[in-house]
């Protein structure tokens, strides 16, 4: 299984929205569990990583590129 970087403050997609409609969270503290937080209705979940990792689909804005 390839690991996908992300990093603090990036804004991710995963494999299931939120109930609010909205499929983009933000990365808003990392460790061994990550925090993300819904950028629809400002709901945050914390996540172990291992669970987050399985559930991320992609990463929709890095925090750490310019692009
Ligand atoms: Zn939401």
């Amino acid at each position: 299984m390839q690991k996908k970087p992300f990093g603090l403050g990036d804004i991710v997609e995963m494999k299931k929205p939120h109930p609010c409609g909205t499929n983009a969270w933000k990365v808003i503290r990392m460790g061994a569990d990550i925090r993300i937080k819904c950028t629809g209705c400002e709901h945050s979940v914390l996540l172990p990583r291992s669970r987050f990792e399985k559930r991320m689909k992609r990463i929709l804005v890095s925090a750490n590129e310019p692009e």
